[in-house]
């Protein structure tokens, strides 16, 4: 069991929880650049859950939840909306996130086209292999298209790039967690 007095200082803590959707880990990335900015906000946050260990299920009420990826299956929509459910602020971090990103190209094809272009006439199909598209209860059925979180649920903040730089995250988690208005100045939020 945990130590009593590191137990209740974990109790005073504001609790962030992390998930990623539809992505490539690449924001989880810029997370872990902030480098030893992390172990500062440390003292005030404690991480309920983290993308690196995928756990989809909060089970305690969290202050900030950041979402990395869009929707592009229905395990995504039910992992998104208990995101909802259990964190009094959401975030998009990242343009999967934030507008759907890089799988949302699959968005300007039908997807049987996209299934089938994958499954049956991809260029690495095994010659003479009977051409077939997974189906089974436990794999998450594709939505039509992939969608922003927004269109999913509500999104309180949004992150911007792919991946937002560390400083833009840190700038956000840091201003939330001390009390100050959600800030994301240009001078970290512009990529032209
Ligand atoms: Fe990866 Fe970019 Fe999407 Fe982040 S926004 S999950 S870095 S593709």
């Amino acid at each position: 069991p945990l130590d009593p007095v590191l137990a209740a200082g974990r109790e005073s803590k504001i609790k962030v929880a992390m998930i990623g959707l539809c992505g490539c880990w690449g924001c989880t990335l810029s997370f872990l650049d902030m480098d030893e900015r992390l172990l500062v906000l440390l003292d005030k946050v404690t991480l309920h859950r983290s993308s690196l260990s995928d756990i989809k299920r909060i089970t305690e009420r969290c202050a900030i939840g950041f979402i990395e990826g869009g929707v592009a299956n229905e395990e995504n929509i039910e992992t998104l909306e208990h995101y909802r459910e259990n964190c009094d602020v959401l975030i998009s971090v990242g343009a999967c996130a934030v507008w759907g990103g890089v799988p949302a190209m699959r968005n300007v094809f039908e997807l049987k086209d996209c299934l089938s272009e994958v499954y049956i006439d991809s260029a690495t199909s095994v010659p003479g292999a009977k051409p077939v598209v997974p189906f089974h209860p436990d794999i998450p059925r594709i939505t039509d298209k992939v969608y922003p979180c927004h269109e999913v649920v509500k999104m309180d903040y949004f992150i911007p790039g792919c991946p937002p730089d560390a400083d833009a995250i840190f700038k956000v988690l840091d201003d939330l967690v001390n009390g100050r208005p959600f800030d994301l100045p240009s001078s970290i939020n512009q990529y032209d």
